[in-house]
């Protein structure tokens, strides 16, 4: 396919009147401005779909342990087949939002399962929670797991660890995490700083002032996150629903997540919220394209997304839906609806809006 487009913007230039040449697709196409590579999702759980009620909570650990949630959560991430559904909720809504990379957490054989269903997806990173506690993944087990889907890395499908927290996990597994996803090569990514102090306890953790490890919310201390850590995912939407509170300085972010996309919306609703609070910015726009890409090492060539509206408006959050997503040079999204599953943007939500629906009746709290 032939594509003329206006402006494009990749991670180091903005050019006018550029032809983009694809290996896939047909005909010739005109777009007024791309984002080279699309929206990136640094961090997404499909499995959530009730969060409780927006409170000015002190930290995580204390929302975790007096929210009232209306559904069983871990019900639901035992539950394949609902768990698979979800995530293919996730990924028809992330992939109409313009997302061509999303980092997946929770049920990892279902993450897997429903990308493989779909059939159509944005690149994924699986990143499986790591924790000593019934339903998550062992390090063993991860271990297992990344050697069985071995022929799987090829950079449309890319392996991570995420361990949940300081709070939740044990100083031991963390550390075993940490040098098995250097042992693998694999990011090794983990809620830090959300609403507490977190950074001292992981430094003495793996006694090192330089983390390989990729930081999740860091609301309390993004300075000192953004210093010991590979970068930091801003989730402006969870963090302002849980604490009204986000990080300010857009110096400190590397990448958006959307973080509970069946609840709060996917990338392009949080790329809008991002602008909300820190203004439109081009640093921001390529922050949520290329930061997600860039952090957790995934190739980017043939991801693009096109906007049939101005780049000023596109870095104003302002612009309607991408008209166009490709993902490795394949057009997936056309004209606004996912080519191969004939879906536009609200069947998308209606569908999410279902899925949410039957996990909260069939596992009712
Ligand atoms: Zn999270």
């Amino acid at each position: 396919m032939k594509i003329e487009v206006g402006t494009i913007i990749t991670p180091s230039s903005i050019k006018d009147n550029v032809t983009i040449k694809t290996k896939y697709g047909k005909g010739e196409l005109y777009i007024e401005t791309v984002v080279y590579p699309g929206f990136s999702d640094a961090h997404a759980h499909p499995q959530v779909v009730d969060v409780g009620k927006p409170r000015r909570w002190k930290n995580s650990y204390e929302w975790l342990k007096y929210r009232r949630l209306r559904v069983d959560e871990t019900k639901v991430r035992k539950d394949s087949f609902l768990s698979s559904k979800l995530a293919r909720a996730t990924y028809i809504l992330s992939l109409l939002e313009g997302a061509t990379l999303i980092v997946v957490t929770g049920n990892i054989e279902a993450n897997l399962n429903a990308a493989k269903s779909l059939g159509v997806h944005p690149r994924i990173v699986l990143t499986p929670t790591i924790m000593e506690k019934d339903g998550w993944l062992s390090i063993k087990e991860f271990i297992q797991y990344f050697f069985k889907n071995y022929a799987l890395w090829n950079g449309y499908w890319s392996p991570g660890i995420f361990v949940h927290s300081l709070g939740l996990t044990s100083p031991n597994i963390i550390r075993e995490a940490y040098y098995v996803a250097e042992k693998l090569g694999v990011p090794l990514a983990l809620h830090l700083s959300e609403g507490i102090t977190e950074v001292d306890k992981l430094t003495r953790i793996l006694n090192t002032s330089k983390a390989n490890v990729i930081a999740v919310h860091c609301i309390s201390e993004p300075k000192e996150c953004f210093k010991i850590t590979r970068g930091i995912v801003h989730c402006p939407s969870s963090n302002l629903y849980l604490f009204e509170e986000t990080v300010k300085e857009i110096d400190y972010i590397s990448a958006l997540g959307s973080d509970w996309p069946l609840v709060t919306g996917g990338i392009y609703s949080t790329y809008k919220m991002a602008v909300d609070i820190h203004g439109p910015n081009l640093n921001l726009l390529r922050k949520a394209s290329y930061g997600g890409y860039k952090l957790f090492g995934v190739k980017w060539y043939g991801d693009f997304i096109g906007f049939d509206e101005p780049l000023e408006k596109v870095i104003s959050g302002k612009a309607k839906l991408p008209c166009y997503v490709f993902v490795k040079e394949k057009p997936i999204v056309i004209e606004r609806s996912i080519k191969n599953l004939g879906l536009n943007y609200e069947e998308a939500k209606r569908i999410v809006r279902e899925s949410v629906k039957e996990a909260l009746e069939k596992y009712p709290i």
